[in-house]
């Protein structure tokens, strides 16, 4: 599944793409995959917004749509999660559905709605899901969708204090702790397992044992591994998402049996919270 540096570098290849252009219609393939409202209202209410800027909260990708005579209307947003398999891409013109496409948003240059070029499509956005749980929500309130969220890890309210309160503020294991989004938002099995050997701390570890300095550590690996990972464009599996190569510079995720990069003992996979978690027995101690 995407995590936060696979979706912050979704969102940093599209924009580019998509700002200034305009919706003329959208082509529901899967009705479920609009989560919020009935796919009759998506269509309805996307057709002929301008996208205005392109983002991300967590690991859902957001797309700011206004009225092109700028009405003071209240500006809507499309969010998107990837879930498992799903996978954004903007192609010329017009398409042809694929065989997983679920939506395709027909995008016109972003001119004046009344000339010939304004009504032509010049390029879809295509979402394409094997799996289909990937969810879109088109909604004047983006925080019926989003407004449980944990702080982002890269934004300024995530500090080491608050890391060592809200840590000790719950009695969890680490690692479903950190992975769970209404706690700190955009951490996956990857970059969890990558942050804990980073600040040698086991994953079964209690949120409320840990002391000052471990939640220093922890705030710094979460901090460096993401950064990395982000400039690496993050990583590439599953064959779903392209492009990124922080994969070949894994600490621990996928690497079972394989040398420590720190002390060279092997790695280990075990289960916690039913999630494949990967450790260096000796960095790591319970
Ligand atoms: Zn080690």
């Amino acid at each position: 599944m995407p995590e936060l540096p696979e979706v912050e570098t979704i969102v940093r290849n599209l924009r580019p793409l998509l700002i200034g252009k305009r919706i003329l219609n959208a082509d529901v393939h899967w009705a479920r995959t609009i989560a919020n409202p009935s796919a009759n209202q998506f269509r309805e209410q996307i057709r002929g917004k301008q996208i205005r800027e392109v983002s991300r909260r967590g690991k859902f990708l957001i797309i700011e749509l206004t009225t092109l005579k700028g009405a003071r209307e209240k500006p809507y947003n499309l969010l998107i999660h990837l879930r498992m398999s799903g996978d954004l891409a903007v192609k010329k013109g017009k398409i042809k559905p694929g065989k997983h496409d679920r939506l395709i948003l027909d995008l016109s240059s972003g001119r004046s709605s009344d000339s010939a070029a304004g009504r032509m499509t010049k390029a879809s956005l295509v979402f394409n899901d094997t799996r289909k749980f990937g969810r879109v929500w088109l909604t004047e309130n983006m925080e019926e969708v989003t407004g449980r969220l944990g702080p982002e890890p890269l934004k300024r309210d995530f500090t080491a204090h608050w890391l060592y309160e809200a840590l000790h503020g719950r009695h969890r294991q680490l690692k479903p702790l950190l992975l769970d989004q209404t706690f700190l938002a955009g951490l996956g099995n990857i970059y969890t397992d990558e942050s804990l050997h980073k600040a040698k701390l086991h994953p079964l570890t209690l949120s409320d044992s840990v002391t000052k300095k471990e939640a220093e550590h922890l705030h710094d690996a979460i901090q460096v591994i993401l950064r990395e990972a982000i400039r690496r464009n993050g990583s590439s599996f599953d064959r779903v998402y392209r492009g990124g190569e922080f994969q070949n510079h894994f600490r621990v995720y996928d690497q079972e049996g394989k040398p420590c990069p720190v002390c060279g003992t092997l790695i280990q996979k075990l289960t916690v919270g039913q999630r494949g978690t990967h450790i260096c027995p000796n960095c790591q101690r319970e």
